[in-house]
């Protein structure tokens, strides 16, 4: 039975990757601090015999028994506001954690894939992005700890590779959303559909003409597992086309939800990228992938998910003013 660690096991796209690989006869090793993670996420894998969890931060020495076959590194904050609240962790787990576990990686001759992000691209000058764009990231803004921590990601990793002759892999994720995203990690889809569902008013931030491109969690990890077992070592774009300006998407999350929500508008948080959009013609062209799942089917299996979380989720309150930790 092959073996792979997973790092943030217990978050969002760690969990469903975790499901994956079991379902694929692998035994999974998940890692998690539980810092933006929520135990719940993996909590039906725990009598699993091809599961097992531990509890540890990736960015103190990471000790494993036994051999490894392949590793994936999740584990980082990512939601603006969860990065704004915790930067030094944010650039820790980033920079550290991933030095740990390729390290990890050298010495029991695994393959490695990193999660890297569109954010990389940071504000792009270039529509929509493809892998050869270098990007436009302000390294002191407040989202520089972020896509710094991730930009240094990738370039250790490729040092990795061709200084140790590591097998290394770079996803490059754009905006992906479903099932198991924490209600209130702030981020657009959890934000707009939590405010629905307590009857509160949708807070657009800035005009709302700011565009994204929202991918279903079950595209992303086929895109990822199939850029696993390619043999391509350079970053590859995953995510959705599909770009709609976060104004329309409020009103689409409104007729979804039916729901009678206005829409109030807040100060738009510093570097919020003003586009973003997905070149995937690598990522066909490599992989034969693209997303199948349409954003209003993906939308209603996540507003079902939301719905169907216990009270003392839905109301608690994480974040209280949503611009506290945005500005400047
Ligand atoms: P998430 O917050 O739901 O999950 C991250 C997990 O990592 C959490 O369970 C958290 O507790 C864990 N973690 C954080 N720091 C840790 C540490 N030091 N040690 C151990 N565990 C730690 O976020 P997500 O959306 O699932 O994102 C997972 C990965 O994908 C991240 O690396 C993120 O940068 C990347 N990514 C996600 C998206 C997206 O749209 N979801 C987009 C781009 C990149
Ligand atoms: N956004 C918004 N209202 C909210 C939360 C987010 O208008 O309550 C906007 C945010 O400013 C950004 C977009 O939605 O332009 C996507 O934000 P998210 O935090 O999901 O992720 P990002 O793509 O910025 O990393």
């Amino acid at each position: 039975m092959k073996r792979v660690l997973i790092t943030g096991a217990a978050g969002f796209l760690g969990s469903h990757l975790c499901d994956r690989f079991i379902n694929e006869g692998f035994f999974v090793i998940g890692m998690d601090n539980f810092i933006t993670g929520d135990p719940s996420n993996i909590s039906h894998l725990s009598s699993n015999p091809n599961f097992e969890f531990i509890e540890h931060d990736v960015t103190e020495f990471i000790a494993i028994e036994g051999t490894l076959d392949y590793i994936l590194h999740f584990a980082s904050p990512a939601s603006p506001i969860d990065y704004l609240k915790i930067p030094i962790q944010t650039l820790k787990v980033g920079s550290l954690g991933t030095h740990n576990l390729l390290g990890l990686a050298k010495a029991k001759q695994a393959r490695i894939l990193i999660a890297s992000t569109s954010e990389v691209y940071g504000d792009p000058l270039v529509h929509p992005q493809s892998e050869d764009y270098y990007g436009n990231v302000s390294t002191i803004g407040p989202r520089g700890v972020y896509d710094e921590a991730k930009r240094f990601q990738e370039s250790i990793t490729m040092a990795y590779h061709r200084f140790h002759g590591l097998e290394t892999r770079i996803v490059r994720i754009f905006n992906t959303y479903g099932p198991r995203m924490r209600l209130n990690d702030g981020r657009v889809i959890p934000a707009f559909m939590g405010q629905a569902l307590r009857g509160e008013d949708l807070t657009v931030f800035g005009d709302g003409l700011q565009t994204r491109s929202f991918c279903y969690v079950d595209d992303q990890v086929e895109g990822i597992f199939r850029l696993l077992f390619s043999d391509y070592v350079y970053p590859v774009n995953i995510g959705n086309p599909d770009e709609i300006t976060i104004l329309d998407f409020a009103k689409e999350i409104i007729s979804i939800t039916q729901t009678e929500q206005k829409i109030i508008y807040k100060e738009l948080p510093v570097d919020d990228p003003l586009q973003r959009q997905p070149d995937i013609t690598l990522a066909k062209q490599l992989l034969d992938w693209e997303p199948k799942i349409e954003r209003t089917e993906g939308m209603k299996k996540t507003f079902d998910y939301f719905r169907g979380l216990s009270k003392e989720k839905l109301y608690k309150r994480e974040h209280k003013d949503f611009t506290n930790h945005i500005k400047k």
